[in-house]
């Protein structure tokens, strides 16, 4: 098992399913069943900040063999230096290899031209190969300015969609939940 660089190791025990009523707990268990990647399907988690996509996607990934973490700006980042240094083969093994990759955060970024075209490079490389499980806050219909350009857009979509589980997380955000209940409690100390 290789962990790429995982942001931390919370797992699905850690999520609270009743705070994302919305959410059904079977749908995101299947992403951590190993018949997902055996399928080599991808999912993506879409919704605004802090409802748990991250959570959720680092806990899932648990079913891989071998596992990737990125963020998309990083990736972009990293295949941009390496093409700059005449490695970009070697580079798109590291996205390759794994059996599971996971793309966090694709959509914070509005991206270059020549970068999307990096994106769409790893996504049809790894299509029918391995899983990809991607956490977004942009509905698809918004890739086309993600990625600068509808036709790529769409290129990646008919890739990453043949066979993805949506997943859409579009209930409240937890991290402002804990911010507004310790904000009441001081309130009411004071
Ligand atoms: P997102 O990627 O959607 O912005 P994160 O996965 O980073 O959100 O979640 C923000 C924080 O809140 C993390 O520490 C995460 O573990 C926690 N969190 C989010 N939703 C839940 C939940 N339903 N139950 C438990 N922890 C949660
Ligand atoms: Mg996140």
């Amino acid at each position: 098992m290789r962990w790429g660089k995982l942001p931390h190791h919370k797992t699905l025990e850690d999520y609270d399913f009743s705070f994302q009523p919305d959410l059904d707990p079977r749908k995101v268990k299947g992403l951590a069943a190993l018949s997902f990647v055996e399928a080599k399907a991808n999912a993506a988690l879409l919704g605004p900040p802090g409802v748990g996509k991250t959570h959720i996607a680092v806990a899932a990934c648990r079913a891989g063999c071998s596992v990737y973490f990125t963020s998309l700006d990083d990736t972009v980042r990293n295949l941009t230096a390496a093409e700059a240094a005449g490695r970009l083969t070697n580079k798109f093994g590291t996205y390759l290899r794994p059996s599971v990759l996971v793309a966090d955060e694709v959509g914070y970024q509005p991206l270059e031209r020549a970068e999307a075209n990096l994106v769409f490079q790893v996504i049809s490389k790894h299509y029918e190969k391995g899983s990809i499980i991607l956490t977004s806050n942009k509905t698809f219909s918004e890739w086309g300015q993600v990625f600068g350009d509808e036709a790529l857009a769409i290129a990646i979509l008919d890739r990453l969609l043949h066979h993805c589980d949506v997943i859409p997380v579009n209930g409240p955000g937890y991290r402002l939940k804990n911010r507004l209940a310790a904000i009441e409690r001081d309130a009411q100390v004071a």
